[in-house]
Formats: C-alpha cells, structure tokens, sequence
C-alpha cells in the first residue's frame, strides 16, 4: 500500500475533518483489511492517540470503544457473561491470536462484510453504533444504508444483559471465512435470529421471530415451522465455498439448535 502521509490525529474533529477533505483519505485501525484492500493513499488517520481502546460499564451498556482489538474483546470477563459468551465465540472464529490482536472492532463495523461472523451476534444483542457527528445509530440503520454519511465510529453500546445466547460459524476449514453463520438470543421471552454469510451480510429473520415470538409455547414442530420460515425469508445464493441448497439446509438445522439451547428445550 502506498501512502503519501501518516497523521496521529489529535481529537475527533481532526480526524473527522481529515476523513472528509479528501476520498483517498482513510481511518487506519489495525490496518489488516486496509492495507489488503486499498492500493493507495493520500492520508492515512490513526486513532491511536485518542483512547478509543476501553470496554467499559456505563449505565446499562458495556461500552466497547473503537479500537478495541478482538483479542481484547476475547479476554473481556465481562463479555464473556453477555448472552452466554456469543460476542467471544464469534471473535474467536476469526483467523488466530496474531490477526485478532491486531484487527479491531471498529474496522469490522466499518468493513460492512458479508462474511462478518461479528454482525448477527450484534443483530441478536441489543446494540447501538456511536458515531462521532452522526451520534448514536442503530446497528440495522446503519448496515441498511448504503448511502451512510462518512463518519467516525467511536464506540458500540451493548445492553448489558444477561439473556442467552447461541453462535455457530460453519466454514470448511479453521481459517477460512464461513460458508454460513447463524446467532440467536432469548431475553425477556423474546427471541432474536440473525443469519449471515449467505453469502450476503447478516439479516435478522423478523417473519421468523414474529412467528415465534407470538407463540405462548414451543415445540418440535413450532420450531422446525421457525427455521422453515428462516429459510423462506432470507436471500440465500451459491458461491465458491458452497451452495445456495447447502446453505439453506445448515441455516434450517442451526436455526433449530438455536432456539432449542437458548430455551433450555429439551427432547
Ligand atoms: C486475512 C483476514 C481474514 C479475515 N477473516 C475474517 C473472518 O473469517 N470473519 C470476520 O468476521 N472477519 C474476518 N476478517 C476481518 C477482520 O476481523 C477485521 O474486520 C478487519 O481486519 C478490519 O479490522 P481492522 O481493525 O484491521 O480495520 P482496518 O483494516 O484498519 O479498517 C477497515 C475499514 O474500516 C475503516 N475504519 C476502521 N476503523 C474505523 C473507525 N473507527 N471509524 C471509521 N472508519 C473506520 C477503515 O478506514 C477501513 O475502511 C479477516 C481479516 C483478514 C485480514
């Protein structure tokens, strides 16, 4: 990657500014998909100096700052009890120690991938973005817009909550990116269902969740209607790595396990 200046930028303004003067003008966090992904630029803007790298317990959010690293988010004791540990699971998916010590949460938010095993963990969690002009979006209005204003991710909010939750990445080997990934959650008897790398960007499954949560009861047949409907609402495609028919069959299966866990159902 060629780059004609590096600048630690001082505040958010600077580096908003900075971000805007000029297309070929980029935020730099860990710079793993950066630097694979851009061939040059005019200024690269490091956050480094403005103490975006904290998870912190404000209200009734955990906090994660920007530039958190994955592998900070790993070993975060307080995210590991969110809805039974998914935000860890799903980060530890991803590449090895090296990469997840490096890439950050910000540049996952920010990347918009379709193979993002992080966006239907935070699509079943109660998570808000928080941009530096913009202020707080929801995660959904974001990733719906693919006009969305250039801007500063500082933080993303997770309602601390102690619901349960489940998370599966299906890839065809430990390193690769997934062929599907599915997280669901149960909070105060509601279930969340998101299912991603399909291979477009995670969707929560809203026909599927409205079919289950107006349930008073659950049961095999219930459950297996739920995945039916996943699998009837959700754009699934065939690339490389599998097909449209494979998918379809790992999100009906996953989905069931899903729900089956976070309810404690047992038969
Ligand atoms: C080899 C490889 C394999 C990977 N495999 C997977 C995988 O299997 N699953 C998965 O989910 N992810 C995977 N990833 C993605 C990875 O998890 C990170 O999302 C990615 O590396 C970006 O993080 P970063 O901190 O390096 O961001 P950077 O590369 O520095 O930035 C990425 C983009 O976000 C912008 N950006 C970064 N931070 C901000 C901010 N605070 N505000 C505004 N814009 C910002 C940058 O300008 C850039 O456009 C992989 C990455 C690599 C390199």
């Amino acid at each position: 990657m060629k780059v004609s200046e590096y600048i630690k930028a001082k505040d958010l303004n600077e580096a908003y500014e900075l971000l805007r003067e000029d297309r070929k003008n980029y935020i730099i966090a860990g710079g793993a998909w950066l630097k694979l992904s851009v061939k040059s630029a005019n200024k690269l803007v490091s956050l480094d100096a403005l103490g975006l790298d904290k998870i912190v317990v404000l209200g009734d959010s955990i906090e994660i700052g920007a530039l958190c690293t994955l592998g900070q988010i790993e070993t975060n004791e307080l995210i590991k009890q969110l809805y039974d540990g998914i935000l860890v699971q799903a980060v530890s998916s991803i590449m090895g120690v090296n990469i997840r010590n490096i890439a950050t949460i910000g540049g996952c938010v920010m990347g918009k991938f379709s193979f993002s095993d992080i966006f239907p963990v935070l699509e079943v969690m109660d998570t808000t973005l928080v941009f530096h002009k913009q202020g707080e979006v929801s995660l959904m209005d974001f990733l719906n817009n693919p006009k969305f204003e250039k801007d500063i991710l500082v933080k993303i909010k997770i309602k601390n909550n102690l619901g349960k939750g489940f998370f599966k990445k299906v890839a065809i080997t430990a390193l690769d990116f997934s062929v599907i990934n599915i997280a669901c959650s149960k909070t105060d008897g509601l279930f969340s269902l998101s299912v991603g790398s399909t291979p477009y960007i995670a969707s929560p499954c809203y026909k599927a969740m409205d079919y289950i949560n107006c349930l008073s009861d659950i049961n095999l047949e219930s459950i297996k209607e739920c995945a039916n409907k996943v699998v009837e609402e959700i754009k699934f495609s065939s690339n490389n790595r599998a097909s449209k028919e494979y998918r379809e069959e790992l999100a009906k299966v996953y989905i069931s396990r899903g729900i089956k866990q976070v309810s404690n159902y047992e038969n």
